[in-house]
């Protein structure tokens, strides 16, 4: 009796099962030989064919079922945007005690505005800040009570323990290789801006920055902003990158040496200081182009508690149209870079939507201009449709892996929130493990659309296979880091990020369905993941606790 009881049981579990709909592989495809196709010209923001993917969107979430989740009820939140430009090649240079040391764009600076501005003149004097770091959770602070109101502030890329060793005062205080926020150029730029500062530069060094000067100086003098929505400090009006050499020659010639300066700012007695006769001059106009773009915005309303939202989000701008390659290709497609992502939320909104309904919300965003500098999310995130106190947390897909299934799946910024303890009990369930990303000191935490939804106080989780290289089911995990490498190598941005028919999708509806896991479970629950101690955001998220406390 009792085993047909369990027979029984076992059967219906089964045919639940069979029922049940799942992540499909070939639907994964469809979706993005679509969004990949000549037609949409690389889904750049503000053309014709970032408006025809934004269409498609549409008409896919409404096609599934769900409720529109933008602006006043539409499917849309709207971005006005900026593209400014320097107008030729922008003259500028230090001048040390009278003396011009001329720099060049893209040679030895890469400096751009993110302000609506129509010229920008500065003659300043410099301030090096060292790495730049307030960070009171640390003990660190490098600013003391120098002042940068008007000045041109000059940082060190990377946070002050990166390349401490061991036993030095720094060492471990900000993870060691793996980078922080306080590393990131984004955080150097907002400070310096907190501070008064007239310009940012950052000193760039390839193995600190995670990239080489080639990447850094790609777009000399161009920048994309978020149209100010009368924010309380405006971004600095000057800011970029500054070569080695170029820095290096200047410290020279002001009677320092960029060495010695950089093991001194390891130390936590280091402090800004301003340079003797050293001013940065620059005069220089700007074109501004005003955009607009839009995010797109679909919503499963929760049964029970519909003002608590998951947020699960891709972005579906790509890199539009650029220079010929050598079989005279010209369309940078993003299928992976993120149609993959695109069609893997719209993958989860069909399989939830079959289900019966959560308690909680699930709010699903396709991001515009990420690649333009995350400014879609960015803008979500200063502009929340909904608050981000009562946004349980957000799972991002940006990049998957098209190389078959793999036994595990690879953590981005491992110690920052509980949800990577949700990914872990996710993963078990289907027989996977979870590794942490290979190469933390490129600080891709802070590269993708997650991280504005980060500083906002939101969890997050991302999902981006170029953290870290999978073990394969197919080659283990020297296939996974193959993969990696010819997707970086050949693929990443570039006009053969194209979709293919040979991709096998397994491993990538895997990662997609741990998403589906975390949801329906957080979705039924009224936990709220938490920033684990020592995290950059933990206390941006206190700030809010009162409005998640239970009544
Ligand atoms: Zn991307």
């Amino acid at each position: 009796m009792m085993y047909r009881t369990i027979f029984c049981a076992m059967l219906l579990v089964i045919l639940v099962d069979a029922l049940a709909e799942s992540i499909e592989t070939e639907r994964l495809s469809s979706i993005v030989k679509e969004l990949a196709s000549d037609e949409y010209d690389g889904r750049a923001p503000g053309t014709p064919g970032g408006r025809k993917t934004v269409e498609y969107l549409v008409e896919q979430f409404r096609a599934l079922g769900l409720e529109p989740g933008g602006d006043d009820g539409t499917w849309t939140n709207n971005v006005p945007m900026i593209h400014t430009r320097f107008e030729g090649s922008g003259e500028m240079r230090f001048v040390v005690d009278g003396e011009a040391q001329a720099l060049q764009q893209k040679v030895n600076i890469e400096a751009s505005t993110v302000r609506a501005v129509d010229g920008i003149d500065i003659d300043a004097p410099v301030v090096f800040v060292g790495f730049g770091a307030y960070a009171p959770e640390r003990g660190w602070d490098d600013y003391g009570d120098v002042d940068l109101q008007g000045k041109v502030a000059l940082y060190l890329v990377n946070d002050p323990d990166f390349a401490a060793e061991p036993g030095e005062p720094a060492a471990g205080l900000f993870g060691n290789r793996k980078m922080t926020y306080y590393g990131r150029w984004a955080y150097k730029f907002e400070e310096a801006a907190r501070r008064g500062a007239i310009a940012a530069l950052v000193i760039h060094e390839t193995e600190a920055a995670g990239y080489g000067w080639n990447v850094a100086s790609s777009s000399p003098g161009e920048n994309y902003a978020v149209v100010s929505t009368g924010e309380s400090v405006a971004p600095v009006l000057l800011q970029g990158w500054l070569h080695w050499d170029a820095a290096a020659s200047l410290m020279d010639s002001a009677g320092y040496d960029l060495d010695t300066l950089r093991t001194r700012a390891r130390s936590p007695e280091f402090e800004a200081f301003e340079m003797d006769d050293v001013r940065f001059e620059t005069d220089v106009a700007v074109i501004v182009d005003h955009f607009e773009s839009s995010n797109v915005l679909a919503m499963l309303p929760g049964e029970k508690h519909p003002e608590e939202t998951l947020m699960v989000s891709a972005h579906w701008d790509a890199y539009g149209v650029g220079e010929p390659d050598e079989k005279g290709r010209t369309i940078r497609p993003g299928a992976n870079d993120d149609a993959l992502g695109i069609a893997g939320i719209l993958e989860i909104a069909r399989v939830l939507k079959a289900e019966p309904p959560l308690e909680r919300s699930v709010v699903f965003a396709a991001w515009t201009a990420e690649e333009s500098g995350m400014l879609g999310s960015s803008a979500y995130a200063k502009d929340p449709v909904y608050p981000l106190e009562k946004t349980v947390a957000n799972l991002t897909l940006d990049i998957l892996n098209t190389a078959g299934p793999s036994r595990d799946v690879v953590l981005v910024g491992e110690g920052q929130s509980e949800l990577e303890d949700d990914l872990v009990r996710a993963a078990a369930t289907q027989g996977r493990r979870v590794t942490p990303e290979s190469l933390p000191e490129n600080g891709l935490f802070y590269r993708a659309d997650h991280f504005p939804m980060a500083r906002g106080g939101v969890p997050v989780l991302l999902i981006m296979q170029i953290a870290g290289a999978a073990d394969l089911v197919d080659g283990g995990r020297r296939a996974g880091k193959q993969w990696i490498d010819d997707y970086i190598g050949n693929c990443y941005h570039q006009t053969c990020d194209a979709w293919d028919s040979q991709w096998d999708l397994r491993g990538a509806a895997q990662d997609i369905d741990l998403f589906r896991i975390i949801i329906e479970d957080l979705g039924n629950s009224r936990r709220w993941p938490e920033w684990k101690a020592g995290s950059e955001f933990k206390a941006v998220r206190e700030k809010s606790a009162d409005a998640r406390r239970k009544l």
